[in-house]
């Protein structure tokens, strides 16, 4: 599992993005983590993977040894095929190549992407590169899957598909979080984390405001530099 406790982050000097989250993830789940661009969606992802280092609060993973992670903007070697994508991170695990095609190739053809298997990563359109990362990171069976705004490059149809596998992947046993402002890939997520609702509230108080917080009585004489 990986829980979140009293989980709150900013960027030096920046705001504070959220404050008080407070949640548990579990292998079978598929959880969407939404809220409007800029709010943190990204950022929490990071927190969880283990990458960046909460302002405040902690991370508790349990049995998460292995993490995949598929990130917004696809990346591969321009020259190797679309099936070499998936299994060479099988063949680095130590699968031999007649072992690890067929599983690739499955997990291909989770997405609609066996057609593409032999095209080479720069004949592949957007939204098929998006589909080969999503179908290499669950072929290498993470126990927990991050994934970044998989159908932002989508068209309607195919990312309603790719929702809806995201949405059944978690029954493979791993922990799926799935930062999207897809109003479709949030409905088919089990479970959806709203960061609005953690955003600091502009006028109540704030448990991250500087300490003494209230203003001074009187002005002091030294000005705030520029
Ligand atoms: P989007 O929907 O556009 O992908 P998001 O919710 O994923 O947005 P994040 O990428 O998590 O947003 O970024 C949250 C805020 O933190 C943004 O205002 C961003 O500019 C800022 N930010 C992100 N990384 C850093 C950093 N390393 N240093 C300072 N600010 C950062
Ligand atoms: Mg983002």
């Amino acid at each position: 599992s990986v829980s979140v406790h009293d989980l709150a982050h900013r960027f030096p000097g920046t705001d504070v993005l959220f404050e008080h989250l407070d949640f548990t993830a579990i292998p079978g789940q598929t959880v969407a983590i939404c809220g409007p661009s800029g709010c943190g969606k990204s950022t929490l992802l990071s927190i969880l993977a283990g990458w960046e280092k909460p302002y405040h609060g902690t991370v508790e993973r349990k049995n998460v040894e292995r993490v995949g992670w598929v990130f917004q903007n696809p990346y591969g070697v321009p020259g190797r095929t679309a099936l070499d994508h998936v299994v060479f991170p099988l063949l680095a695990k130590g699968l031999r190549r007649r072992e690890a095609e067929p599983q690739a190739l499955e997990a291909m053809g989770l997405f609609d992407l066996e057609y593409a298997a032999d095209r080479r990563f720069s004949e592949l359109s957007g939204g098929e590169a998006q589909r080969l990362m999503l179908a290499r990171a669950v072929c290498s069976r993470p126990d927990m899957l991050l994934v970044d705004e998989p159908t932002a490059q989508l068209d309607t149809r195919t990312a309603h598909s790719v929702s809806h596998v995201l949405g059944n992947l978690a029954g493979q046993g791993m922990i799926v979080l799935v930062a999207t402002h897809d109003p479709d890939t949030r409905d088919a997520c089990g479970r959806v984390i709203d960061l609005a609702d953690y955003a600091p509230g502009d006028n109540e108080d704030s448990s991250f405001a500087p300490a003494g917080g209230n203003e001074p009585a009187e002005p002091t004489d030294s000005a705030p530099a520029g």
